[in-house]
């Protein structure tokens, strides 16, 4: 075994050793949260080939989205040429993969024309970010280290592309017999002798391979895991009509209870306190986690929402990033003890009142959303646990509330003189 592909191995360890240390402790997390059931599997394989794989709804944003749908199918080509590059690591063998003939050529073509187009793509992004005041990047929950993030996850993908074609160009250089159509060009231009250009492979082939390490550990912790999570994502993503409510198990239970008193009586089998709706991260199921996971903070949720496009205090981005940060913030210790509290929550010191009120429920942003986060389910459940546990309903509300429970009706008169209308 040479000295590289011992270092290699070493290399790939504690790659892979940090990565499951990072999905480990998101699997920590996902076990504080409530279940969420999923059915339906072949629907959601369409949903996967129309929204995940065909980017459907990226390409609302024409321009932005055509440029997004080109670097999501380039990671989808280029994986394959990375995949090689660890075998090759491994047994210290040079294209393993080579023995796929035609498939291989094609691939590897692609992959090449892809790394150009990502390359140029992702130049433009920046470009976009540092000139245009682009308006759905900004807001209040755009903090500094959300656009650092941004900026941060750009130049890596940038960084990958331009060693990818370096190592491609090198290799057209000693090995007419490629099949890289952009970087045979790149290496017709450039000034570089075949002695040179051996070392250069081996600079360009571990320049690479270490940004995909790099890269592949900082996902975990960035707004760019949806690289990971956004196909899982659809894939569960939600399949009934937008704007149907989903209704509360522990509510029908309570039905039951008061329509059949009987059973009142009868042992229950959960005699723990279940909680109404949402007050803090770990009353999300475990599919609201995910989303906010998943969350690209693009903003075009924000950018379609009725509320914060008349200035009021509501970004439905924002319901998600701060969900993640909450979760974050207290995962750790709920894992530790799972009474454990901090004085905080979710709602209250991370979503305002007046955030929680201003939505109309109009699943705009859930309609927009290219990963098909479904928003309004932590809205409604906020505003569940608030009517409730608190008895906070929003002021008209409230009285609404209070005429059902007493006259069975929203208005405030008895039920026997509801048909009096009739006599007027
Ligand atoms: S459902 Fe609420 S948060 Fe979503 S777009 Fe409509 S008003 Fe905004
Ligand atoms: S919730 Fe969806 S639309 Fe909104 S910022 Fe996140 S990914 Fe974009």
């Amino acid at each position: 075994m040479s000295i590289s592909q011992v270092i290699f191995i070493i290399t790939l360890i504690i790659t892979v050793g940090v990565f499951l240390f990072s999905i480990y402790r998101l699997a920590q997390f996902f076990k504080l949260t409530k279940k969420y059931p999923i059915g339906n599997w072949g629907k959601r394989i369409s949903l996967v080939l129309k929204i995940a794989l065909g980017q459907t709804k990226i390409f609302r944003f024409p321009f932005a989205g055509f440029l997004h749908a080109i670097v999501f199918w380039g990671f989808l080509v280029i994986i394959f040429g990375s995949i090689e590059m660890v075998i090759d690591g491994v047994f210290g063998i040079h294209k393993s993969l080579k023995v796929l003939g035609v498939f291989y050529d094609i691939i590897m073509g692609f992959g090449d024309i892809f790394a150009f187009l990502i390359a140029i793509a992702i130049l433009i992004f920046i470009a976009r970010r540092i000139s245009h005041k682009v308006k759905r990047f900004d807001g209040q929950e755009m903090t500094p280290k959300a656009h650092k993030d941004a900026f941060l996850a750009l130049s890596l993908i940038f960084l990958l592309m331009f060693s990818l074609l370096g190592m491609n160009s090198m290799e057209a250089i000693l090995n007419p017999e490629n099949s890289y159509p952009v970087s045979n060009l790149i290496a017709h231009i450039l000034p570089i002798c075949p002695c040179k250009a051996e070392g250069l492979y081996t600079f360009f082939w571990w320049t690479h391979i270490e940004l995909i390490f790099i890269f592949a550990n900082i996902l975990p912790y960035s707004k760019h895991f949806h690289i990971f999570m956004s196909i899982p994502n659809v894939f569960l993503s939600r399949i009934e009509p937008l704007g149907k409510l989903n209704t509360m198990e522990s509510i029908t239970k309570e039905l039951q209870l008061m329509m059949n008193p009987e059973t009142a009586y009868e042992p229950q089998e959960n005699t723990e306190p279940v909680r109404f709706g949402i007050k803090d991260c770990e009353d999300v199921t475990w599919k609201t986690y995910m989303d906010s996971l998943t969350c690209t903070q693009c903003g075009r949720c924000t950018s379609v929402c009725p509320a914060a496009q008349t200035g009021r205090k509501l970004s439905p981005r924002k319901l998600m990033m701060d969900l993640r940060a909450r979760m974050n913030e207290k995962a750790p210790y709920l894992i530790k003890n799972k009474n454990y509290s901090d004085g905080k929550s979710y709602l209250n010191d991370y979503i305002s009142l007046e955030e929680l009120w201003a939505c109309t429920l109009c699943n705009a942003c859930a309609q927009e959303c290219p990963v098909n986060i479904y928003h309004p389910q932590i809205i409604i459940d906020l505003r569940r646990y608030l009517v409730l546990e608190e008895g906070k309903a929003q002021g008209g509300l409230q009285a609404i509330f209070a005429n059902i429970e007493n006259n069975g009706a929203p208005w405030q008169y008895s039920p026997t003189e509801r048909l009096n209308w009739i006599n007027e």
